[in-house]
């Protein structure tokens, strides 16, 4: 946000961490930004200050902030070394994680899995992690 121009897209940082979607998030930051400006133009009788357009970023955050945290931690855990990202192949081979990957890519939003599938899923990724030697420094 710079003075009253609102970015949106790329521009704005919106494309994701370890996924690297990008195109979707775009749109819909547009989207967002568009409809907070018309919002707060009250009908095109006020021009929207920087104020109003920072409400666009707040709804953006609260929409995707777990969803862009989760992808940094991923990114931070797994694109550390071949190792790491040999782990990552390993684990995504687990129908647990495919079904809870296809979920959240099909609803934009971090899909939570019951306790017991999630505690198998962090297992197995612990397990694919020491297996390839993939904690080492
Ligand atoms: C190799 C690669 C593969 C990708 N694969 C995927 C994928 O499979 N799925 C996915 O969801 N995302 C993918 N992405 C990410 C996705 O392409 C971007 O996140 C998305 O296109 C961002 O859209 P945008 O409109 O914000 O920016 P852009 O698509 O970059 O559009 C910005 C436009 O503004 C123009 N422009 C720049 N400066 C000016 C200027 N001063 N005046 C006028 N015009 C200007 C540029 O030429 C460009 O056309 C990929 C990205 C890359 C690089």
């Amino acid at each position: 946000m710079v003075g009253r121009v609102a970015l949106v897209g790329d521009a704005a940082g919106t494309v994701t961490k370890s996924s690297g979607e990008g195109i979707y998030f775009a749109a819909k930051s547009a989207r967002m930004c568009a409809e907070t400006i018309v919002e707060f133009s009250q009908k095109g009788d006020r021009i929207p200050t920087e104020a109003d357009l920072k409400v666009y970023l707040k709804r953006w955050d609260r929409q995707y902030g777990m969803t862009y945290k989760v992808l940094d931690i991923l990114q931070t855990v797994f694109y550390r070394s071949d190792a790491t990202r040999e782990a990552f192949v390993e684990m995504c081979a687990d129908m647990d994680v495919q079904k809870l990957t296809f979920d959240s890519y099909l609803y934009k939003t971090v899909v939570p899995a019951n306790p017991l599938t999630q505690l198998k899923i962090t297992a197995k990724t612990i397990g694919s992690l020491l297996r390839g030697s993939a904690l080492v420094p």
